[in-house]
């Protein structure tokens, strides 16, 4: 085939959709109706129909510079065309330790060790995986327990669902990992409805984990992972004070915390990380997604000093962590992130999310007062309206609101059950912020 016909396959409607079993999709309905993109470049997608469509969510949380931009596109090019593979498994090529001094310099301090994983999920079961091995090394192997907490998402691995907290991707499964516990989720509507940025109400959750450690005792727990704000379970933000008491909690037993900042990362919340925003420096970060701004999939795994180190010990010939992937450190990867780091410092796309923030919330505030709206929630550039569920059949009005968002007023929102989020890309202006919220707004009105 010609390069002009894999350029018109991937831009016209397919001919047949049988074969692809889409991810995380109702197959049968999508395949009636599709939405299909063909191209992208800075705030908007096109669609193979050829509408403009204003990109809500940055993707899925990972087009953080916004699409196709030059330097991006042109170092993968350049990359694809000098070096296209080459293995990190006892051999090397020069990128992925620049790439990792580069990011060490934009994470909390400490956190100055950096390993290469393809994508969110394989960075939440590396990190586990180094906790519980972090603590084998040290000898105390009998700490095995992982906590999670509820309505987490920490993507699709068994260690990632075992630490979850979303039941449907729980429920199929079987058991997935043993002597795994959960704190509670921190999402109260009662109290916190319609609260501006941080709730006011919730920071005694945190002393949940103190619940789990005279439960389990602490000497069994290897450490606890949350997200700073869980995204994909509907944007569940902390409550103020609520990560310091968990890390206070951590330190005084020994239990390791990591942070899940797959969807935080890279400038959501107005920072790097979550982390710095808030002032609370975990044991280890996993990222993704906004990492090479989503044009090549790869994720990393930010650990401390004091975990990288206590593998360091024994002979020199040893290998020190029985872990990695094919693809750790991929050339295209590597080269994505650079650029992506380079767009990132010279747009100062990190201020973003503090200098757009008050906009951001004033706006996505004026939607309350619609129909069947139950919530709204801000921070940084992410945004969450619930919508009141159906009777008799949840989740409906949320897709309902999606999808007649992307056909009838060409925006792309998602929505996970009835709460319709959004996480545009950090290169947005306040004229796009009213696009997004007058659109999103005519959409609720029309959707009984
Ligand atoms: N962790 C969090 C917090 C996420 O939001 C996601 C994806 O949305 C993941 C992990 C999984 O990432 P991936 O889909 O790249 O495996």
């Amino acid at each position: 085939a010609s390069l002009e016909s894999y350029a018109a396959q991937a831009t016209a409607a397919p001919e047949q959709t049988d074969a692809f079993w889409m991810p995380f999709t109702a197959n049968r309905q999508f395949k009636k109706t599709p939405r299909l993109l063909a191209s992208a470049e800075g705030m908007y997608y096109r669609s193979t129909d050829g509408r403009e469509i204003l990109d809500g969510t940055g993707g899925l949380w990972c087009v953080n510079a916004g699409h196709a931009r030059p330097r991006i596109v042109q170092a993968i090019q350049q990359q694809a065309a000098t070096l296209d593979f080459a293995p990190t498994f006892q051999m090397g090529h020069p990128l992925p330790f620049v790439l990792a001094e580069r990011l060490a310099g934009i994470a909390p301090a400490g956190l100055d060790h950096v390993f290469f994983t393809n994508s969110g999920s394989e960075s939440v079961d590396t990190a586990l995986k180094i906790a519980l091995a972090y603590h084998r090394v040290r000898g105390e192997g009998q700490r095995t327990r992982l906590i999670g907490r509820e309505k987490g998402y920490h993507g699709v691995g068994f260690g990632g669902i075992a630490v979850g907290g979303m039941v449907n991707n729980r429920k199929f499964f079987g058991p997935m990992l043993p002597g795994v516990d959960h704190l509670r989720h921190t999402l109260d509507l009662q109290r916190n409805a319609f609260n501006r940025g941080l709730p006011k109400h919730g920071v005694e959750l945190a002393e949940d984990l103190e619940r789990l450690v005279q439960l389990h005792d602490a000497s069994t727990i290897a450490a606890v992972i949350i997200e700073p704000i869980s995204g994909s379970a509907g944007v569940v933000l902390p409550p103020e004070g609520y990560l310091k008491r968990i890390r206070e909690i951590c330190d005084k037993h020994g239990i390791l915390l990591i942070f899940d900042e797959v969807i935080t990362g890279f400038g959501r919340v107005g920072q790097a990380f979550a982390a710095q925003r808030f002032g609370v420096t975990p044991d280890l970060i996993t990222t993704a997604k906004g990492l090479t701004n989503g044009a090549v999939p790869m994720g990393a795994v930010f650990a401390s000093g004091k975990i990288h180190d206590a593998f360091m010990h024994g002979p020199e010939g040893a290998i020190e962590l029985f872990h990695g992937y094919t693809y750790s450190g991929h050339p295209l990867a590597c080269a994505a992130a650079l650029a992506t780091l380079d767009t990132y410092a010279e747009e100062n796309l990190f201020q973003k999310a503090i200098e757009l923030g008050g906009y951001w919330e004033d706006a996505i505030h004026a939607l309350k007062g619609l129909p069947n709206v139950i919530d709204i929630r801000n921070f940084g550039l992410i945004g969450a309206v619930e919508l009141a569920a159906r009777p008799d059949a949840p989740g409906s009005r949320g897709y309902e609101v999606f999808s007649r968002a992307f056909h009838e007023q060409n925006l792309m929102v998602r929505c996970t059950g009835d709460v319709i989020a959004l996480s545009p890309p950090l290169i947005l202006n306040r004229e796009h912020i009213d696009r997004i919220f007058d659109r999103l707004a005519a959409t609720i009105r029309a959707t009984a």
